[in-house]
């Protein structure tokens, strides 16, 4: 299994627009982060976790020409607002594009890009993204093109359109999983990270935030879970790459655009 780590970033990327700081002046590629998503490939499975505002720059980078399968981990506009990128790979695969999430993302998706969610049109084709849903039940494993796939319950925090704290969908893949967007981790999500090897987990910066983990926190839960080695994503401008790389843990290093490991 192959991933690539497209983007790493804050929701905003960095350089953050405007911004003077040392991370977002630095002329260190390692300090240039895309919006977060990560591509992985095993056997006949292409998978694209999330669709980035920056999907169209991240696949022409790495030459990208083949997605079967997307996940979506929430709804969140740094997560879905690529939606409309997707129709390139129903035109390289001339197929309609299986794409996974939970009910709550999918009615916000459906909502939001009705038009994704049509079959393809009769006359025009892929004009538009042509997307097929299958939901993703917390807890529950899915098997996509012979791959076994898990998701296990993160809370995102607090948000004020919701009544209810935001949960967004952990992705845990054999020895790989993915946690971005999280600021807590219930006991049985902890357990379904068990035996993890390589984990890729949400740091948005050094002091508490209060709908991501920061530094301390992310530090304490790859402790516990401790898997040989650990990156940490969702950076933003607070996170100079060589600065931080020299104070994590052996084993802990933070991700970077382009970042590709194989297990
Ligand atoms: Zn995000
Ligand atoms: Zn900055
Ligand atoms: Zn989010």
């Amino acid at each position: 299994m192959k991933i690539t780590i497209l983007g790493c970033g804050a929701s905003n990327g960095v350089p953050v627009l405007g911004c003077k700081c040392a991370t977002c002046t630095s002329g260190d590629p390692k300090n240039k982060r895309t919006r977060v998503s990560v591509y992985v490939e095993t056997g006949d499975l292409r998978l694209l976790i999330d669709a980035s505002p920056d999907l169209r720059e991240q696949a022409l980078r790495h030459n990208i020409t083949n997605v079967n399968a997307v996940m979506f981990t929430h709804a969140h506009a740094d997560h879905a607002g690529g939606i409309d990128e997707l129709r390139n790979f129903n035109y390289l695969n001339n197929a309609v594009l299986p794409v996974y999430m939970d009910n709550t993302t999918y009615e916000e998706l459906h909502s939001r890009y009705e038009y994704c969610f049509q079959p393809p049109h009769k006359q025009f084709g892929w004009f538009r993204p042509s997307l097929a849903y299958t939901p993703l039940e917390i807890g529950k494993t899915i098997n996509i093109r012979g791959v076994n796939i898990s998701v296990f319950k993160q809370i995102h925090g607090q948000f004020i359109e919701r009544a209810e704290p935001y949960v967004t969908l952990g992705i845990r893949m054999g020895d790989f999983a993915y946690s971005t967007d999280v600021k807590e981790l219930p006991a049985e999500s902890l357990a379904a990270l068990k035996g993890v090897r390589y984990w890729v987990v949400d740091c948005l910066r050094p002091e508490p935030a209060p709908t991501h983990s920061h530094l301390d926190l992310t530090l304490s839960w790859i402790k516990q879970i401790s898997p040989e080695r650990a990156w940490l994503t969702h950076m933003n401008h607070q996170m100079e790459y060589n600065e931080l790389k020299k104070h994590l843990p052996q084993g802990v290093e933070p991700a970077y655009d382009g970042l590709s490991f194989s297990l």
